[in-house]
């Protein structure tokens, strides 16, 4: 019998030991730390043999394959001797390949991952296409490939996943766009974080496509100098394509093999330029998968969008608040920024991974009248935007940074949360401090 270990329990390490079991595995799975009740009960149900809160190195060592959760980085002492030792190393989605022959739609970039998985899986779901939507959200591609029998799959896809492939291949693959971001698992090293993006088109053929953002530099510089063999379906909000989607006046225009008219871009439900960008990408792919135009453009006009996501909390007073907690990085508060047409008070910080906001400087000019920060560590914040709105206020949670916003907004106004940093210095998680920013509005 051949021996899986799976590292990590989490949804996909848990997933993992699921599906390695009911292949025949001798599954062992083990966790450095503490594995959530939920999974431990799968995992006593199931029959799967585990530990948490160390690593046996005695059995680990004797594996014939590991599962590596995208959690654990590969510089952990145990990965580098398993990987000295000639043992394969390999991600949850490698694994789970192996054992389907679904079509598989493969969406990474740095942001807009999961907004663009969530609206082409609706997509495809209202043109009744059976589809399993996962990867990075939801249940785990491995469950489902154990569990259910999707003919397609919708999958959000980390760079951390993409590291561990071999054979994955998507049929259509998806690249929302490359900016700086986990540099600190990718040695610091840019082109390291950009090549394990493009992994997700390593192993596709001439059969398969590989849609993008044209207007990203670091993208076309790329494609400019690798030989991709996918066939190229590029969006663009810049200028008119041979090949791909693009915008023609207010109109979005897709262009496979005849040209032709989408929608209005005010028909989208979602807003903002970077989800004309997301609409793009979703369209050509639900049009690869054959779906009709009418049914792309009613869909499209009916996503409610993803919570945590620009997501409209409510209106108190005439102030409109709006949680976009999932924006963990200079280039996602970028656009919700943009977005805002009113006075706006914005709420901002966190752990910054490395933040430079001078690209902000143009947008807070010109849109926001107050900033209230909402982390333990604000100097850079105030070093940059200090000067340049009326107040700048400092707060330590997400009820006082509300009152606060709320004091500062007029009639008219909008508040936005869109932090641009990671929440782990005064959250659990970014769900932790959108739902405490959403508790504090709903309290005001
Ligand atoms: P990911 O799964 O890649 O983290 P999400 O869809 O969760 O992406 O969105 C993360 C943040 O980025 C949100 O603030 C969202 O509004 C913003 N965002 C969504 N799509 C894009 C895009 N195409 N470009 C830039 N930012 C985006």
């Amino acid at each position: 019998m051949k021996k899986l270990v799976v590292l990590g329990g989490g949804e996909s390490g848990v997933g993992t030991a699921i599906l390695g079991k009911q292949k025949g595995f001798d599954v062992f799975l083990s966790d450095k730390g503490k594995i959530a009740d939920k999974y431990k009960k799968v995992l006593l149900q199931q029959e799967i043999k585990f530990e948490e809160e160390q690593h046996s190195e005695e059995i680990i060592l004797k594996a014939d394959v590991v599962m590596k959760s995208p959690g654990i980085p590969d510089k952990v002492a145990l990965v580098t001797k398993l990987k000295k030792q000639g043992v394969k190393v390999i991600s949850e989605i490698e694994f789970a390949s192996e054992y389907t022959k679904a079509t598989i739609l493969g969406i990474t970039g740095s942001n807009g991952k999961t907004t663009t998985t969530m609206l082409l899986g609706h997509v495809l779901k209202q043109a009744g296409i059976n589809v399993g939507i996962g990867g990075n959200i939801g249940d785990s591609f491995a469950e489902q490939i154990a569990n259910s029998s999707h003919e397609n799959y919708v999958l959000e896809l980390s760079s951390f996943q993409l590291d561990g492939i071999e054979n994955f291949k998507p049929h259509v693959a998806i690249i929302t766009n490359i900016t700086p971001d986990h540099l600190d698992r990718y040695e610091y090293k840019f082109e390291n974080y950009i090549a394990s993006k493009f992994r997700i088109t390593e192993n596709q053929t001439e059969e398969d496509f590989l849609i993008y953002d044209g207007d990203d530099e670091v993208i076309n510089d790329w494609i400019n100098n690798t030989k991709i063999k996918a066939q190229l379906l590029p969006f663009s909000l810049e200028r008119e394509l041979e090949r791909g989607a693009f915008l023609r006046g207010e109109n979005i225009i897709m262009k496979i093999k005849t040209e032709e008219i989408l929608m209005n871009v005010s028909g989208l439900k979602l807003q903002g330029k970077h989800n004309v960008k997301n609409a793009m990408a979703t369209s050509m792919a639900a049009k690869l998968m054959q779906v009709r135009k009418q049914t792309i453009a009613e869909s499209l006009s009916d996503f409610e969008g993803v919570e945590h996501r620009l997501e409209n909390v409510q209106k108190v007073n005439g102030i409109q608040f709006i949680n976009d907690s999932k924006a963990t990085n200079v280039n996602a508060a970028y656009y919700a920024l943009e977005c805002m047409d009113v006075p706006t008070v914005w709420i901002v910080g966190g752990v910054d991974k490395g933040n430079d906001y001078n690209d902000l400087l143009p947008l807070v000019r010109e849109k926001v009248k107050a900033i209230v920060c909402l982390g333990l560590d604000n100097q850079k914040i105030i070093e940059t935007f200090g000067n340049v709105v009326e107040s700048l206020i400092e707060t330590a949670g997400a009820e006082e940074a509300v009152k606060v916003a709320y004091k500062l907004a007029s009639k008219g106004d909008t508040v936005l949360l869109s932090p641009a940093c990671a929440s782990f210095d005064l959250f659990d998680s970014y769900e932790d401090r959108g739902r405490k920013f959403k508790e504090a509005v709903r309290g005001l």
